[in-house]
């Protein structure tokens, strides 16, 4: 819920902006601690979700570490108070700067891709004399029963090692001096809303990991990635970590001495943060409306590239229900936020919500056709 306070103050504000609610980001990252105690598993947050500073600096506080995806994500994750041995470096083309500067970070692991990949990691740890820690990415093949763009572990996804080519990693890390294998590691997809993906991706480990104790190898680390969905229908409803919790550590069967890992992005930024936007036209089409709003695609890209929901509000209408198609002014039809939304009698100069926008929102934001980036507002800021 976004208060009448809050609608006030953002009256004064130029849109479109981010807004926010860092209370909600709190109470998700204490949740998650909880849980996290609870079953004592590590959590490392998924930056690419949402790398804003502020509210990197929120999670690093509880004590969680880092997924990053690049060089870069790495920097400001360490520059926001994440420790580098509590960071991984995930994706599957590593540059070799990429690596070096990461080497030279101490951090804490590579979640490795393939074999030439390994490769040179192995080679520029070795110029340093160092080992770098690393856990294979393998591909569970399982369908994250999701949008086929965020869907990364099935048989043609790129991403991940192929469980057939398993002898030939173990084989070739035989040979890689500067290498240690600490763990492996996985990630289906994300916004997986149920739980029978989890439940497969854990019978799956357990095949691994019988696979890599037959074969004589230890490892620590059991890493289950992200992609815990969150309710987009229901911006207010807190993120179910306890069910996704008690089944991965029930369905997991660990040996002595390792440790669950999990990656959520999503899961903890998406329900605090909400695209804050103005109505510029109303204007009637042949057989609709639309309400024209003065944020696009450039500033939340997920309804044009994932064909994703998002809960419209018109906050400060309370007129009657009319159907509007909600559209941004950007020069590409799939530029539209919502077809058919029941909004109360909307007109110029409306605010809008667009809800549970925290996660790949402002992150995936562009300045296609030379728009400003979104700025961001934050409620421990706006409220008096
Ligand atoms: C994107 C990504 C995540 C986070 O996914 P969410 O769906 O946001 O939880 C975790 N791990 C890896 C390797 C990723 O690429």
């Amino acid at each position: 819920m976004i208060s009448k306070d809050t609608i006030e103050k953002f009256r004064e504000q130029p849109t479109p902006f981010y807004y926010y609610d860092l209370d909600v980001l709190r109470i998700t990252c204490e949740n998650l601690r909880k849980e996290s105690e609870k079953y004592g598993y590590k959590v490392h947050y998924a930056v690419k979700a949402n790398a804003n500073p502020v509210i990197l600096k929120i999670i690093s506080s509880y004590g969680f570490g880092a997924d990053c995806v690049s060089w870069n994500e790495i920097d400001r994750a360490i520059n926001t108070g994440f420790k580098p041995s509590e960071i991984v470096f995930a994706g599957v083309g590593k540059s070799d700067r990429e690596i070096e500067s990461a080497i030279d970070a101490n951090i804490f692991c590579f979640n490795c891709e393939s074999i030439p990949e390994m490769e040179v990691i192995d080679a520029i740890a070795a110029k340093r004399n160092k080992t770098a820690v690393i856990a294979l990415r393998i591909n569970p093949y399982i369908d994250a029963l999701t949008h086929k763009y965020i869907t990364t572990g099935i048989e043609e996804s790129k991403f991940g090692i192929n469980i057939g080519d398993l002898d030939e990693v173990t084989a070739k890390l035989a040979t890689l001096r500067n290498l240690r294998l600490i763990g492996i590691h996985f990630h289906v997809g994300s916004q997986i809303t149920r739980m029978n993906v989890f439940s497969s991706l854990c019978s799956r480990i357990n095949e691994l990991q019988d696979w890599f104790e037959a074969r004589n190898f230890k490892l620590d680390i059991i890493n289950a990635g992200g992609g815990l969905g969150i309710d987009y229908d229901h911006p207010d409803t807190p993120v179910p970590f306890d069910d996704y919790s008690k089944l991965i550590n029930d369905l997991i069967t660990l040996r002595p001495g390792q440790t669950i890992h999990i990656e959520p992005g999503r899961a903890l930024t998406g329900q605090c943060g909400s695209l804050i936007s103005r109505v510029l036209y109303v204007k009637k089409g042949a057989n609709k409306t639309f309400a024209i709003i003065d944020a696009g695609m450039t500033d939340l890209i997920r309804p044009a590239l994932y064909q994703a929901y998002h809960k419209i509000e018109n906050l400060t209408s309370s007129g009657a229900l009319e159907h509007y198609d909600v559209v941004g002014p950007i020069c590409e039809s799939s530029d539209t936020f919502g077809k058919y939304i029941e909004l109360p009698e909307t007109s110029r100069g409306d605010l809008i919500a667009i809800r549970s926008a925290g996660a790949y929102g402002e992150a995936m934001a562009s300045r296609y056709n030379l728009r400003d980036l979104p700025r961001s507002f934050f409620s421990d800021k706006l409220e008096p």
